[in-house]
């Protein structure tokens, strides 16, 4: 099986509200959407979707980078995964949303060519994932409403963010808890938003709201205080903007810095290196959650998904941004039970039937 062509589709959708984070606001979903075509008819579908609050990546950038590699990419059996990265490292440094957009359309090729879905070719565990559902940052009183709704709605775990002031943090914490009552998890994330010994002081004052783990409290580059937080702090942390690939992942479990880690497809360039990453934290004792960027359009979900349901040190899900759209720009793909619960589906590879041309640029 040989790649002929890798075409190239923009996706521009506005979220249903505002999504607003410590780093900024989000907007609107952006991603590349991509089609790997092969010799043998056989077409794989990907998405890359650049988080520039995150990843400082843009979609012109996106796209820009996924021509560059499929110029080398053409006449390569997408099946060869290894030598599919081999190549695409050796032709560009870093890029993850690019060459996850490649790599999740070769694993679909994958599994439709040996009549499998995605799940079961990344192991097969389960078929199924429950996610968390995200409240962004808002006054107090309208995060706690939108808690409460989601919770109404059958979510069972609130993923909230905060990380702008210590007062306005613990107003928000409180009031969320309040209106869900006790039986709810809440697992926060400041985004990087606070300094190492502010998020101890925090974390000591926030504990009384039963909180399950803090997501990135310090700035991604402070290894050293992310550690601190760990060692003097009994909320367990996660690192999400520290651990962009395999070799994060190594210094952070090697140096205790993290409890948790949160994989992101889009920082670390697809399921190849996710795998890695999940493989080096089972070996630590660190589990991990597969979460997803605020713009995705749900493609990357279905492999997200896909990788959470299939492997047992994927214990927590964070995949809750194509809920926020109007519209998904595809056809098929998980479907949703009690409102939290995706359901991957059984056909072969992501299980997509189509991309809706309409909604693409
Ligand atoms: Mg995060």
């Amino acid at each position: 099986m040989k790649i002929t062509d890798i075409k190239t589709h923009i996706m521009r959708v506005p979220l249903v509200s505002p999504f607003r984070i410590s780093l900024g606001v989000i907007t609107h979903a952006m991603s590349c959407l991509v089609e790997i075509e092969t010799d043998e008819g056989i077409t794989g579908y990907g998405e890359g979707s650049p988080g520039p609050l995150i990843t400082g990546e843009n979609l012109e950038g996106t796209v820009a980078s996924i021509h560059v590699l499929k110029e080398k990419l053409i006449g390569m059996d997408p099946r060869d995964i290894e030598a599919v990265y081999t190549v695409m490292n050796r032709s560009i440094a870093y890029a993850g949303t690019a060459k996850a957009a490649i790599d999740i359309a070769c694993h679909d090729i994958i599994g439709k060519a040996c009549n499998l879905p995605l799940y079961r070719v990344l192991g097969g565990l389960s078929s199924e994932i429950e996610t968390d559902m995200t409240v962004g940052i808002d006054e107090p009183e309208v995060m706690a409403a939108k808690a409460k709704a989601h919770v109404e709605a059958g979510f069972n775990v609130i993923k909230t963010k905060v990380g702008t002031d210590i007062a306005s943090d613990l107003a928000r914490v409180k009031a969320i808890r309040e209106a869900v009552g006790s039986d709810v998890k809440i697992r926060l994330d400041a985004n990087q938003g606070w300094h190492a010994k502010e998020a101890v002081k925090l974390l000591d004052r926030l504990n009384e709201y039963d909180i399950e783990l803090i997501e990135q409290p310090v700035p991604r580059y402070d290894f050293e205080g992310l550690k601190y937080v760990t060692s003097h702090s009994s909320v367990p942390v996660m690192a999400d903007e520290s651990c962009w690939d395999a070799k994060d992942a190594l210094k952070l479990v090697s140096e205790r810095a993290v409890d948790f880690i949160n994989i992101k497809l889009m920082k670390c360039g697809g399921l190849y290196e996710a795998k890695k990453i999940v493989n080096i934290a089972e070996a630590a004792g660190v589990e991990c959650m597969l979460g997803c960027m605020s713009e995705e359009s749900g493609i990357a979900i279905n492999a997200a998904a896909a990788l959470g349901a299939a492997l047992k040190n994927i214990t927590r899900a964070d995949l809750d941004a194509s809920f926020s759209l109007t519209e998904l720009p595809y056809e098929g793909g998980f479907t949703v039970k009690d409102t939290r619960h995706l359901i991957l589906s059984e056909n072969p590879g992501l299980g997509l039937s189509g991309l809706r041309e309409d909604m693409l640029q």
